[in-house]
């Protein structure tokens, strides 16, 4: 299983890579990319909300022409049907005063028409009628003036035999104004020969105003115009200064064609002409809204994605030029992450170490029991101490190294422990180097006892040599003066005094050297047991690792302090531990335990006594030795000194205990002595 970590550290490489190799041609891009979509989305908006103006503005259009042509219609279909009803004036042959009655009234029906009149062949008048809404059109200029538009359109109307329009003219009225006229020229004919003509004068402005449908006009201005544009007739005014939609239809009329022409002041289409386009223009306002926040975002996003980038590139970097191995572990015990200078203490690569649980590839064989303890009194949340514990781990050629792990809980970004955390050093250089300080201090130490020992005796012999050479002189003396003849007993008892002096000074001698040891019952010190376990664990412990031998301690608790001199009672522990630990040194001993221990002494009489005793599961003292076990200078070692013992048993004796061994189960041996309590003395 690949640890997620390890996968995000070598992309990141690479990701940090890219950024830092193309960050700039790539950043260029992305801004003409970018420039690029605001330009379409705002061409694209701009686009849609034109179109939208136009479809509106054509939707008005549409309607202003299918409205002018509605006009139109209506206008022709009014003209039709007053052609009908004017022909029917003429079936019952009237006289010429009831021809002008009946055109009274018709006038009056009708305002558009201003002037009826009946005429000859010849185009004399036989009657004529005006319309009763205004005074006689032509009262200024007389009906002669417009003779001509008459001629031409009784001539159409003969030619088509039906009725026919002149074109329109202008007629000036009394009152100074004038108004736009088109003549209606209708043949009369009376048993198939022409009987005539009936003429009806219509005015463009009634027409406007009368035969047009008043709704369908409403809001336009409707004229009729020439071809040069110049209103004849006008309905309905024109805003200023808006917009006009306009249509022209032509009224083609027999004879004559006339233009209307009609125009909307409807406003033109505003800013938002329509819902359309006002909701096209929202929404081209929310989406640059929505571009312009992406692209705050995008940039924020990639702001963080460099940082992350940058961090995860330092991270590793630092994990890479890390000496400390680290480990991480779930819940569960799985390894899910590992770096190279863990892989590389090891030797197993970090695809052979992830995912591994219990056991690890690098726990010793024969200490897996205790690492599964260990693993699952952390698995229960147990806290490890946080100044790290030491223990042994195997490469994956099998050679085995001490590291000191320091633990810690993994804890995620909501603050829940997912797993542990581990750094680990390799301290065989340490322990090495604590080794060798070992072994010098050692030979130093054997040295120096040597050295006391060396000196002692030559003191000794110096001391001695005198008192025995006098001793030996006065004795050979003596025999001489017994083997030589007579003497007198003055001399002989002379001779066995001085000897008896020189008896009672090598016994000075050696009271003073006994009392150069004694010297020391003047350094004793009040110490608590666990002190003086404490003082030598730190050396037994190191050849502990070496000889591959546990060390267990029990104090039993509330002990009272003891009276003794500290340091030769911590080197009667340590030799003893030491004689143990070496006694267990053999390839056949696999269970080396050795064990302190501190108790009451339970022997009667003692109740004040604190007892120490050290085993061993070692090889055990066969009766040879236990003979000459307490013997100086005997040894069963080749580097050995044989004085540990008879040390040990002094120092014991001169606090006043006594040093005992005895066979330890199921084997070893067991040594103990007792030292007494402070409030004892
Ligand atoms: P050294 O340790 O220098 O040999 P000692 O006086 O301490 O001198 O020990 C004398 C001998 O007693 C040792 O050589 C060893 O044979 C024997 N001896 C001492 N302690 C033990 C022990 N715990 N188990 C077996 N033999 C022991």
């Amino acid at each position: 299983m690949p640890h997620p970590l390890a996968g995000i550290g070598a992309s990141h490489a690479v990701n940090a890579e890219a950024f830092d190799s193309s960050r700039i041609p790539f950043g260029r891009r992305r801004r003409f990319l970018w420039a690029s979509l605001l330009l379409l989305v705002v061409a694209l908006l701009v686009m849609l909300v034109w179109l939208a103006g136009r479809y509106e503005a054509s939707q008005v259009q549409t309607r202003l022409e299918r409205d002018a042509a509605d006009a139109v219609g209506d206008i022709r279909a009014r003209l039709i049907r007053n052609v009908q009803s004017l022909q029917a004036l003429q079936f019952n042959d009237p006289t010429p005063n009831a021809w002008r009655n009946e055109a009274g009234t018709f006038l009056r029906q009708h305002r558009e028409l201003v002037r009826m009149e009946w005429r000859d062949n010849e185009l004399r008048t036989l009657s004529h009628a005006d319309t009763p809404f205004r005074s006689s059109v032509f009262a200024r200029y007389g009906r002669d003036s417009a003779h001509s538009e008459v001629l031409q359109a009784c001539r159409t109307a003969r030619r088509f035999s039906g009725p026919a329009y002149s074109s329109s003219y202008f007629v000036p009225l009394v009152d100074g104004l004038g108004m736009e006229v088109l003549e209606l020229c209708l043949p009369l004919v009376k048993a198939g020969q022409p009987a005539g003509y009936l003429l009806a004068t219509y005015a463009l402005q009634e027409l406007l105003d009368d035969l047009i449908d008043g709704q369908r006009v409403r809001g336009y201005e409707i004229s009729f115009t020439e071809g040069d544009g110049t209103r004849l007739a006008v309905r309905g005014t024109s805003r200023k200064g808006s917009r006009v939609f306009t249509a022209q239809q032509l009224l083609d009329l027999p004879g004559t064609t006339l233009v209307l022409r009609m125009d909307s002041w409807r406003a033109a289409p505003d800013l938002f002409p329509n819902v359309l386009t006002a909701l096209v223009t929202a929404m081209a306002i929310a989406l640059v809204s929505i571009l312009a926040l992406l692209g705050k975002d995008m940039r924020r996003r990639l702001k963080a994605e460099r940082d992350l980038a940058d961090a995860l590139a330092f991270r590793k970097a630092m994990e890479d030029s890390l000496v400390t191995g680290l480990r991480a572990r779930d819940l569960q015990g799985h390894i899910t992450y590992v770096n190279p200078a863990f892989c590389q203490m090891l030797g197993f690569s970090a695809e052979e170490l992830l995912g591994q649980s219990d056991p690890a590839p690098y726990w010793p064989p024969e200490l897996v029991d205790e690492y599964q303890k260990r693993q699952a009194i952390r698995l229960a949340g147990d806290l490890p101490p946080r100044e790290g514990f030491e223990s042994v781990f195997m490469r994956k050629d099998g050679s085995r190294f001490p590291v000191l792990i320091i633990e810690a809980p993994l804890i995620n970004a909501q603050g829940v422990q997912t797993g542990w955390m581990s750094a680990f050093l390799d301290i065989s250089e340490q322990r090495r180097v604590e080794e060798l300080s070992r072994a010098s201090h050692e030979r130093l130490q054997a040295t120096a006892r040597l050295a006391t020992v060396g000196e002692m005796a030559s003191l000794l012999s110096h001391e001695l040599n005198q008192p025995l050479a006098a001793i030996s002189g006065y004795a050979t003396g003596s025999l001489n003066m017994l083997r030589d003849g007579p003497h007198t007993t003055a001399d002989l008892s002379l001779a066995l005094r001085r000897i008896s002096e020189q008896a009672e000074r090598a016994g000075k001698v050696i009271k003073s050297v006994h009392d150069f040891v004694r010297r020391r019952d003047q350094v004793r010190e009040v110490v608590a047991p666990q002190v003086l376990l404490d003082a030598i664990l730190p050396l037994i412990s190191l050849q502990a690792r070496k000889l591959s031998v546990q060390v267990k301690t029990h104090i039993e608790p509330d002990l009272p302090k003891v009276l003794c001199d500290r340091t030769m009672v911590e080197q009667v522990l340590l030799n003893l531990a030491r004689n143990g630990m070496q006694s267990m040194d053999r390839p056949d001993i696999k269970r080396r335990l050795l064990q302190l221990r501190v108790a009451r002494a339970k022997t009667p009489g003692r109740e004040h006594w604190v007892e120490f005793s050290v085993s061993d599961g070692g090889h055990g003292i066969t009766p040879e030795v236990e003979e000459q076990l307490f013997t100086p200078f005997f040894t069963t070692k080749a580097e050995g000194m044989g004085l540990g013992l008879s040390l040990c048993r002094t120092v014991a004796e001169q606090h006043g205990g006594l040093l005992a061994f005895k066979p330890n189960e199921p084997q070893g041996t067991t040594f103990t002595f007792s030292l007494p309590a402070s409030g004892m003395t």
